[in-house]
């Protein structure tokens, strides 16, 4: 560079960085981002740089991944975005593009199709949280587990938040806290860690009192395996856990999520209210730990 090139390409940082901030220049500033002589003064043009085109014409022509990252972040227009979390051919470059994405089937595309691992379970989490039609949940994180929680009035609004959810990572959990008890979702399907109430419900709609009905029928949800080996083996150590099964309510047909137990049991309708009489067999489950009988 010249003695008398312009300020922003000087080799002082401070001086670059002095010379971009005053810069307004859609396209001198998408040249200092490129090429001025230190990070830092690329950063500062990148903080300045707005015009979507131009931005996106960084993306397509840089070579330098290290560059197209930072102008990623930069995009706001989302139909660029998603062309690029989806077409980029860098991984890192489609990451950074999935971290501001929020189309939905954008994002459900790159889950389900995206090579790079951390693009997939990024757009999976992302998926979960905004699909859902009550805000973001709470989040904490323990070990390499993931704990997200929400609190809704009725174990029926609680079954509908998580039925909805698709795409649920390992050790990813998703507990609802209703004043009728928590229900809970992971990858393999739904489940409690203590008691929820079975009678004088919060329920959605009432038709009326009806006793004594039969569920029209009663069936697994999810990974009916791993869910039921993970029952025996959560039981073997002691601590509690009940089969969640949906329950066909056989006067309204919907389907709640219910504890479910050996024998003959009543459970409420999480819609109507209605309590059907249900009965489960003994399921025997093979674990590490030895047969155990949930
Ligand atoms: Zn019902």
């Amino acid at each position: 560079m010249g003695l008398f090139g312009p300020a922003w390409q000087s080799e002082n940082p401070r001086k670059a960085i002095k010379a971009i901030n005053k810069l307004t220049d859609q396209n001198t500033l998408s040249i200092a981002a490129q090429e001025a002589a230190s990070w830092n003064a690329r950063l500062a043009a990148f903080d300045r740089l707005t015009d979507q085109q131009i931005i996106e014409g960084i993306i397509m022509s840089n070579a330098n991944p290290f560059i197209r990252m930072p102008a990623v972040e930069r995009l706001t227009d989302q139909r660029i975005i998603s062309s690029i979390a989806k077409n980029d051919k860098d991984g890192a470059v489609r990451l950074s593009a999935v971290k501001i994405l929020t189309d939905q089937l954008a994002l459900e595309y790159v889950a389900a199709n995206d090579t790079f691992d951390q693009a997939r379970s990024t757009a999976s989490i992302k998926l979960n949280t905004l699909i859902l039609p009550h805000g973001t949940w709470s989040f904490k994180r323990n070990g390499g587990s993931v704990y997200y929680s929400y609190k809704a009035d009725s174990l029926f609004v609680a079954g509908e938040i998580l039925k909805k959810l698709v795409f649920i990572q390992p050790q990813t959990y998703y507990m609802v806290d209703t004043p009728d008890g928590t229900l809970g979702r992971d990858a393999n399907g739904f489940f409690t860690e203590k008691p929820i109430k079975i009678r004088d419900l919060t329920i959605n709609s009432t038709l009326g009192e009806v006793d004594s009905i039969k569920p029209q029928s009663l069936t697994m949800f999810g990974e009916t395996i791993k869910n039921q080996s993970a029952v025996a083996h959560i039981k073997a150590n002691g601590q509690y856990a009940k089969l969640i099964l949906m329950m066909k309510c056989g006067k309204c047909g919907y389907e709640s999520p219910i504890e479910t137990e050996e024998g003959d049991f009543e459970r409420q309708c999480y819609s109507c209210g209605t309590i059907n009489k249900a009965h489960r067999a003994k399921i025997t489950v093979n674990t590490t730990m030895g047969i155990v009988e949930i």
